[in-house]
């Protein structure tokens, strides 16, 4: 399987739509540039591929949206940035993850995964914000002497977002 981010307790599969890219670059031995407006995928450098953010407005070079309406200078300075890694090709990437795109360890109860995929739905969650609720999660159990991360502990995570 290969993943976009794994932790100690979760780790989240490349979508489709990537992970083909990939597979393409790889084959090619080119360098390909993705573009989301998600930003779980920023940080993320993965194989031949590297992940950036869009213009400011989210909008060049990608023709299923609205025109851009970023500065000369504002894409000047954004291309440089993908210029300086030699990218041969850039892919767009749409779309949220799904939930069943997460996969959690064993130490999660049915309950606490029903809460959480609750959560994920209503709140709009990212895939950082599940990574990194997945690990508050995980230590407030640890905190309770238990030995799964149930629903009580998923929904103390939560909480603390909200502040
Ligand atoms: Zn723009």
């Amino acid at each position: 399987m290969e993943t976009l981010i794994t932790t100690d307790h979760v780790s989240v599969k490349l979508p489709p739509v990537v992970s083909r890219a990939q597979a393409i670059a790889d084959k090619a031995d080119k360098t390909l540039v993705i573009v989301s407006r998600h930003r779980m995928f920023a940080t993320v450098h993965s194989g031949m591929c590297k992940f950036y953010l869009p213009c400011p407005c989210g909008n060049f070079g990608n023709l299923s949206m609205a025109a851009c309406n970023c500065t000369v200078e504002e894409i000047t300075d954004w291309q440089r940035t993908m210029k300086n890694d030699n990218a041969s090709g850039i892919v767009f990437v749409e779309g949220y993850l799904r939930w069943s795109d997460f996969v959690f360890d064993k130490n999660f109860t049915e309950a606490a995964l029903l809460l959480f995929k609750q959560a994920y739905t209503e709140l709009s969650l990212t895939a950082n914000n599940v990574v990194d609720m997945s690990d508050c999660a995980a230590i407030i159990a640890n905190m309770d002497d238990s030995a799964k991360i149930d629903a009580c502990h998923i929904a103390e995570a939560i909480s603390y977002r909200l502040h």
